[in-house]
């Protein structure tokens, strides 16, 4: 039998643009929420989506242009999420946190064609705009018609909407075709771009929905949620779930600049039951003022980018909010592994925190090992560690223009997270540390996380990190630097957290070169650009103090 094609068969590339059939068709006049709290119905955004490349087809923007944003989280951003890939051309998710040097850096390394710059991040362009090579041009974004438009911005969006055509016909392409581009800091060196095709995007899309769906729990995401991120958009989009949020056909909040008290009266107001945000982030919004007063009960919520410190996830899980580690990176588009949420169907503070913070299990499709150096699977258990690394349809190909660090990134056909971890008995991954991140003292190798997640249970201590700092004996020892709670006394702090930290070792989780060198009260932590733990900011700031 030879398999014959109709030639008029359609073969279905995977384009962005196809998430929108189910919710036009389900769910047409759901609810999306956006800045200035504007709010539009599925059907009305998607025929925003078509005015928006209207427009920017009508100021030139072709297939194969670069199209980048600088804006809060709006519906604006989702617009572009979709109309700028859907005419063909590449969506740059600026980090509007990154220093205004490296932000030029991404624009010309990027060749933006046209950046959407909401009014905030004006003083940002205007002191490198005389050095972006590209020739950019500019369409402002502003949440008020009373905000003037810059005279070096040549159209305001809403008015580009307005006279572009909600017909705007998008064609059909290789599904191959790069959709986003965005950049990742690393330790050393200029920031990396990632990209991402739509056929990427799409399965990243199916295999987040599926992963969420996936569990027989209190956790699944479905149509009967309301979602609103607490990630910036910029940030691996969101972590994709504003795709699969749209896919699914669910209200959708976008809560513009992130303002505790505001994202709180979103959450109640609008009746959010679905987020994701890092650690940080969560920490921030329970210890607001009025955090109290608010009934988070309904609340899931994704934890990723830094591990879950147990501590927190006791704290979240008290206040009735039903949260769950996830895994992944920038160049993972991202989402690898979740906590393995089945049977879980109650927030149980005493019982399940611990279940929670775990790595996880692989979503749908993706392929995870731990390794040693040559590529060869070490052992499931504990008892060692290795490098975590992985094949997934959705995981970035390489590094624009930066072929050593592609082809180190891909070492042996797999993807090298830099994450060191192990699978334990029951199958999840537990990662234990980051390649750099990890204390190496003596020949012993001690995970920062362990020793955070000790000291996170603490009540004394609000928030915590672990470093190495160099020592002239041991290589290197380990530092903790902690924010004590309101009022906690220095000594008292320090007491507690050596306690936890020697019954961690007593009972053999850690090993007795984990009790600090140093422990160091601050008044705040340092975080980077997308709200993590500024470790590297750390290390240097105690960096002779070994
Ligand atoms: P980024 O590229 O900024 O998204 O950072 C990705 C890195 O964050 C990963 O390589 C991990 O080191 C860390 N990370 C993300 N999620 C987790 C998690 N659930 N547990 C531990 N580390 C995580």
């Amino acid at each position: 039998m030879k398999a014959t094609h109709a030639s008029s068969a359609y073969a279905y590339p995977l384009l962005i643009g196809q998430l929108w059939h189910t919710p036009i068709s389900c769910t047409p006049d759901q609810e999306i929420v956006g800045g200035a709290e504007r709010r539009f119905s599925y059907r009305e955004l998607r025929a925003r989506i078509g005015q928006l490349a209207s427009g920017l087809n009508s100021i030139g923007v072709q297939p194969g242009d670069t199209v980048a944003v600088m804006d809060w989280d709006s519906h604006r951003y989702l617009e572009c999420f979709f109309a700028v890939p859907m005419m063909a051309a590449v969506l740059h998710t600026i980090n509007v946190r990154l220093s205004p040097q490296q932000i030029l850096y991404t624009i010309n390394h990027a060749q933006d064609d046209v950046i959407l710059l909401h009014a905030d991040f004006v003083p940002i362009i205007e002191q490198i705009s005389d050095r972006i090579e590209s020739g950019a041009r500019f369409v402002f974004l502003r949440d008020s018609p009373d905000t003037p438009v810059p005279d070096f911005c040549e159209h305001e969006y809403e008015a580009l909407l307005q006279a572009g055509s909600t017909d705007f016909e998008f064609d059909d392409f290789d599904e191959n075709t790069v959709a986003t581009t965005f950049y990742t800091t690393g330790t050393t060196g200029d920031p990396k771009a990632v990209f991402y095709s739509h056929r990427q995007l799409v399965l990243h899309t199916l295999g987040l929905v599926g992963g969420l769906a996936s569990t027989d729990s209190s956790s699944r995401v479905h149509r009967g949620d309301v979602y609103m991120p607490i990630t910036p958009m910029f940030h691996v989009h969101a972590w994709g779930f504003p795709y699969a949020a749209t896919l699914l056909g669910i209200k959708q909040v976008y809560p513009g600049r992130y303002d505790p008290a505001q994202l709180l009266r979103l959450i109640a107001e609008e009746g959010v039951t679905f987020s994701h945000c890092v650690p940080t982030i969560l920490h921030m919004l329970l210890t607001a003022p009025g955090a109290g007063q608010v009934d988070l009960s309904r609340w899931k919520v994704v934890i990723g980018g830094s591990a879950l410190p147990l501590g927190l996830a006791q704290a979240a899980t008290q206040r009735g909010i039903n949260l769950f580690a996830a895994y992944g990176m920038s160049e993972t588009c991202p989402f690898l592994t979740a906590a393995d949420m089945t049977g879980v169907h109650a927030v149980d503070p005493e019982g399940d925190p611990a279940a929670r913070c775990k790595t996880g299990k692989p979503t749908l499709m993706v392929e995870l090992r731990v390794v040693d150096a040559d590529l060869n699977d070490i052992p499931r258990g504990g008892a060692v560690t290795g490098e975590v690394v992985v094949r997934a349809p959705w995981l970035t190909q390489g590094y624009a223009g930066n072929p050593e660090g592609s082809e180190a990134l891909w070492e042996g056909g797999y993807l090298h997270t830099g994450d060191v971890g192990f699978i334990d008995a029951g199958g999840s991954l537990q990662i234990t540390d980051r390649i750099k991140d990890v204390i190496k003292s003596g020949g012993e190798w001690i995970s920062s996380l362990q020793l955070e997640d000790l000291v996170s249970v603490c009540a004394s201590v609000t928030e915590v990190a672990a470093i190495g700092i160099p020592s002239r004996r041991w290589g290197e020892r380990p530092l903790l630097a902690i924010v004590g709670s309101p009022g906690a006394d220095q000594d008292a702090v320090v007491g507690e957290v050596r306690a936890s930290i020697q019954s961690g070792i007593d009972a053999g989780q850690i090993s007795k070169w984990a009790m600090p060198e140093r422990i160091e009260l601050l008044d705040t932590l340092p975080k980077t650009s997308v709200g993590k733990m500024d470790k590297k900011a750390l290390r240097a700031r105690f960096a002779d103090a070994g």
